[in-house]
């Protein structure tokens, strides 16, 4: 019997558990290995287009800034900081707009001063190069370790799971595919992408598109910075071992979980490839490709909320693209909320009930 069971060990899960844990509570995280949070191109960066993003990434940066202590920033996965926007005059106003509004720091530079710093980009005469210097990027892989690693050495419970079912209740029992069950007052479903059908089997809809996102990684000579090619769509980190990692924008929608992570279709390489060779002035070599799933909402928002008719299970979904960078604080905002620390009311705009007539 446990006071908090956390299911899901993709970023949102651990961060709620890992929180869960420093407000003192007796936690099981219970979860599969694969997880979207692991396959994403890992990019964290506050170059978002809406004020609310970029503030729940800055949020997520500072967690991450407490979490590190003494490890080395490349112990974690990290493999690069700051990131650049490449984007027309028109866009590039509206982000130091916005960048100004959420306290950001930034700079902006033509495309002169900016092939000057950044001498492998290429850039058209009229585009401009917004930098700024707190983002990070990581290999995803890695970073999930660390946030594994700090879960169990701050005291979470993990079991390595399927749950196959939760009977709800004042004490709610989570029966296990591969041990026997586990009790818990309060559950936190972070499920991801596989929200939608664990709910669906208790009759609560929501409404909620799964689209499977590739990601790739090419060999290059170039020491790059991460950035985003807004005018063509693409964005791009630095990986290990002299590579590149990104993708463009391509996706195709995915309802069966057996395919979330399938390969890729070979003509979203293709586009990929010709939208990095756009900007990069030296010559690539393709090394991997692979996909997940990423779980969007009709009005891009993230889902958490409590389930309806059981206070004592709540749920997170809806991450879309920017899981992994927005994961971090809205895992923790959910563990606040859960153990009473924050209302439900701070999070309005992510509850259930704003879908209430599409439902
Ligand atoms: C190719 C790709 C690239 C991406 N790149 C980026 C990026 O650069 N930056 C960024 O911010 N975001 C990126 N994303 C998005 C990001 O990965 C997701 O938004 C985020 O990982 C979602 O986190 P989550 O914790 O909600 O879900 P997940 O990470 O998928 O975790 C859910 C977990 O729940 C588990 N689970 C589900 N059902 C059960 C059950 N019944 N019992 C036990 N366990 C269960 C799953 O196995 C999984 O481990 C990318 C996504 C993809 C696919």
């Amino acid at each position: 019997m446990y006071e908090f069971a956390v299911v899901g060990m993709g970023i949102a899960g651990l961060s709620a558990a890992i929180r869960l844990r420093e407000h003192g509570y007796d936690v099981v995280l219970i979860g599969d290995e694969k997880s979207a949070s692991r396959v994403s191109a890992g990019i964290i960066t506050l170059q978002l287009e809406n004020l609310k993003d970029i503030l729940l990434v800055r949020n997520s940066i500072n967690i991450i800034k407490n979490l590190v202590g003494s490890s080395r920033l490349e112990e974690i996965g990290v493999t690069c900081r700051g990131f650049i926007s490449v984007e027309d005059s028109e866009e590039a106003e509206e982000s130091a707009e916005l960048l100004k509004k959420a306290g950001i720091d930034f700079k902006q530079f033509n495309s002169r001063d900016a092939s000057e710093r950044w001498p492998w980009l290429d850039l058209s005469e009229d585009e401009v190069v917004t930098y700024t210097w707190d983002d990070l990027s990581v290999e995803a892989d890695q970073f999930i370790d660390f946030l594994m690693n700090i879960a169990e050495k701050k005291g979470v419970r993990v079991q390595e799971d399927w749950v196959e079912e939760v009977i709800y209740g004042e004490k709610n029992k989570l029966i296990l595919q591969r041990s026997c069950e586990v009790e818990a007052e309060i559950v936190l479903l972070c499920l991801g992408a596989w929200t939608r059908d664990f709910l669906s089997k208790n009759g609560i809809n929501i409404p909620t598109a799964i689209l499977r996102c590739p990601a790739y990684r090419f060999r290059t000579a170039n020491n790059i910075t991460a950035f985003a090619d807004e005018v063509y769509e693409s964005y791009w980190r630095p990986g290990i071992d002299g590579t590149i990692v990104g993708g463009g924008y391509h996706a195709e929608l995915v309802d069966d979980s057996s395919k979330f992570f399938n390969s890729p279709p070979r003509r979203f390489r293709s586009g990929a490839e010709k939208l990095l060779k756009i900007r990069l002035k030296n010559g690539i070599e393709f090394v991997e490709e692979w996909s997940g799933p990423c779980s969007i909402t009709a009005d891009l928002d993230p889902l958490m909320d409590t389930l309806p008719g059981h206070e004592n299970v709540l749920f997170i979904d809806g991450l879309r693209g920017y899981g992994l960078m927005r994961g971090l604080a809205l895992g923790y905002l959910l563990a606040d909320i859960a153990s009473g620390r924050k209302d439900l009311d701070t999070v309005r705009e992510y509850r259930l009930s704003r879908f209430s007539s599409l439902l």
